[in-house]
């Protein structure tokens, strides 16, 4: 649809919308251009685009970092009217339409987080059509006033951000979501479009039938995320091991570290702040001052490491996010996936990293056994809880078994643990025989509690006190294992227990035999089992790496001189430092150094409206000297 250049009608370029910084556009990918600033249009952004921008209905599946914000941003600023934008997280409204502003779009939000006159403010602005965009929380829907403002303007689309939060048996339901459905009736020529990065086909059915776009074209990206390095390593000592990563692949870095317990949480910030990292807590048990607190400077600051548990996360576009590192077992895959997606959204190399243990499976089985709910609730949790298991233990590449998991083809990819260092298998069936041996002679004595160290105890025929005081030095498996040492036998008793084949039960935590077990200690049932690789020190290939990501010698310190600046300019202005422009942008400046406007407008994430408002300070950064508008000179190392 073409706009009327003459009236009013509230999307870019037209009045009273300010004409000197932003022409008219018209066709989709001027306005990508001129306002965003992106040459081409990805994956099926485009096809996506056009069909919402016709007035079609539309389901988008993306991983994280895909680019779902312009798939309703373009088209809200193409049609006539405000898009209305549905999304949970009202803590992040306020980036979300700062870094609009900073495009030169007209986005407001109404949520509790407002007072009575800034909330007039923005429904007069919404009436009066001077909005490209407007951001709801979904419990505004269920208040009449809202829905009576909302036909009292005039509506471009409708966007359903994080749409999964409507899927009841998703990890993320929101009631609120269920009220969404309405939209459609009391709406019926809006077009609407419901976007999500979780992505079964099961929650996918779900999401279709909840809000009713059934009928709506569904749109299913690839699942992939090239440059995210996944990395799943067999834990000994957590804390080091993290260490370990920081230290030599994620300096000066900022990223999320996943645990958890809230006590985990804690005691994890307090030894990364100890060990000189500036490292924060997040989670529900924090009062909501520090965790907005801590959650700002997480995405204003360069280089904070949050520590959180799973609370924190969704909707975080920090496009920076260098590593996502989780400490304990996730629950399922789709939250691993979901979770470690918050790593590169801009596309540059970046790590996830899980450190996983036999006592993660004891303590998620255990959980899964003590959790309320009927057995319908605990299978599910336990199907969940075996796919996450079977990709900590596979064998093969971890993305084409992350992107089986959604239902999509992937050849190994090059560029995750197991393909970089291929795990070795083994013949497990007696090392599995002898620990299901000693289990089931344990057995008859299930009140006591025998955990997996006093079972490798005495297959390695240790006798400590309390082999000695229950006479398992008498046992015929006593002694029987000497062949492997400790951290081996715990390794096989954890994929014993990752396959099935040993089950843990609840209050004692013993270990039970399953059938599946029974199959191994009597009907030659075989057990294949993967040898941990020894630690590496650095993974990362080179060839992996996306080619930006390497700066000469010459473009670092400029590319260093560029962030200091960003980094000021975000200071003065209160916005986080991705707003003023994305490390992928900057990257590209300090290596192709422009010599004007013209050439600097060409270059990625360089749209009209931060030429105009950046262009002469980035300019002047790369000619050497500070920019005479910056407010801050002390905070710009000029001189390396
Ligand atoms: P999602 O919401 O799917 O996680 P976003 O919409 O936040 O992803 O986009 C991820 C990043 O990719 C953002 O930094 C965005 O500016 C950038 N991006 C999106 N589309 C394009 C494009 N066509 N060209 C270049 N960058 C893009
Ligand atoms: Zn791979």
């Amino acid at each position: 649809m073409v706009p009327d250049r003459n009236v009013g009608c509230g999307h870019v370029g037209c009045p009273p919308y300010d004409r000197r910084v932003l022409p008219l556009a018209t066709l989709p990918v001027d306005v990508l251009k001129r306002v965003f600033g992106y040459d081409a249009f990805r994956g099926e952004q485009a096809e996506i685009i056009e069909h919402v921008t016709g007035g079609g209905d539309a389901l988008v599946l993306m991983p994280t970092g895909g680019g779902k914000s312009l798939c309703y941003q373009i088209p809200a600023l193409a049609r006539p009217g405000v898009g209305v934008v549905v999304s949970p997280l009202i803590a992040l409204m306020q980036d979300q339409v700062d870094a609009l502003r900073a495009l030169g779009v007209r986005a407001g939000f109404l949520n509790s987080t407002q007072g009575p006159e800034e909330r007039r403010e923005v429904e007069a602005a919404f009436v009066e059509g001077e909005l490209d965009l407007l951001y709801l929380a979904p419990e505004r829907l269920r208040v009449e006033s809202t829905l009576r403002l909302l036909d009292r303007g005039s509506i471009a689309l409708f966007a359903i951000d994080e749409a999964h939060c409507v899927a009841q048996w998703g990890h993320d339901f929101r009631p609120d979501y269920l009220a969404l459905s309405e939209l459609h009736e009391r709406w019926p020529d809006v077009p609407r479009i419901a976007l999500t990065a979780t992505a079964t086909a099961a929650t996918r059915a779900e999401i279709a039938t909840r809000l009713d776009l059934t009928e709506a074209r569904h749109f299913v990206a690839s699942f992939d995320r090239p440059n995210i390095q996944y990395r799943i390593v067999a834990k000994n000592e957590p804390r080091r091991q993290l260490i370990e990563l920081l230290k030599n692949e994620h300096a000066g870095d900022a990223g999320i570290v996943y645990c958890l317990s809230r006590a985990s949480v804690e005691k994890t910030a307090e030894f990364l702040v100890g060990q000189g990292y500036t490292a924060l807590p997040y989670h529900a048990g924090l009062d909501a001052r520090t965790r907005s607190e801590n959650q700002s400077r997480f995405l204003r600051e360069d280089g904070v490491i949050m520590v959180a548990t799973i609370a924190f996360g969704m909707g975080i576009d920090k496009p920076d996010v260098r590593f996502v590192a989780h400490l304990d077992l996730p629950k399922s895959v789709e939250g691993y996936y979901q979770e470690t997606g918050r790593a590169g959204r801009d596309g540059l190399p970046s790590t996830a990293w899980l450190a996983y243990g036999l006592a993660d499976v004891v303590q998620q089985r255990k959980m899964i056994n003590d959790s309320e709910g009927d057995l319908a609730h605990r299978r599910r949790l336990s199907q969940h809880l075996d796919a996450m298991l079977a990709l900590c233990e596979t064998v093969e590449c971890r993305r084409s078994q992350l992107l089986a998991y959604f239902g999509q083809p992937g050849e190994a990819c090059g560029n995750c643990d197991t393909c970089l260092t291929p795990p070795e298998t083994w013949d497990g069936t007696v090392a599995a025989q002898k620990v299901l041996s000693t289990v089931y002679r344990l057995d008859r004595e299930r009140r006591q509690r025998f955990g997996a160290g006093q079972i490798v105890d005495i297959l390695i025929g240790r006798r400590t006190p309390k082999v000695e005081q229950f006479n398992h030095d008498q046992l015929s498996v006593f002694g029987v294992g000497a062949e492997l040492g400790e951290p081996e036998w715990r390794t096989v008793v954890r994929q014993l227990l990752a396959q099935g084949l040993l089950a843990v039960e609840g209050t004692y935590q013993t270990f039970l035999l399953t059938e599946a077990s029974r199959e191994v200690l009597y009907e030659n049932r075989t057990v294949s089992l993967r040898r941990d690789p020894p630690r590496q020190a650095k993974q990362r290939s080179r060839s992996a790496r996306a080619p930006q990501a390497e700066l000469s010698e010459e473009a670092a310190p400029l590319f260093e001189r560029l962030r200091a600046w960003r980094a000021s300019v975000a200071k003065e202005q209160g916005l986080p430092a991705y707003v003023i422009f994305h490390d992928a942008t900057l990257r590209e400046i300090a290596s192709r150094e422009p010599a004007d406007l013209t050439e600097l407008g060409t270059i990625s994430g360089v749209g009209e409206n931060k030429l105009a408002k950046y262009g002469d300070q980035v300019l002047e950064v790369l000619g050497g000297s500070a920019p005479a508008q910056s407010p801050d000179d002390t905070a710009l190392p000029l001189d390396p």
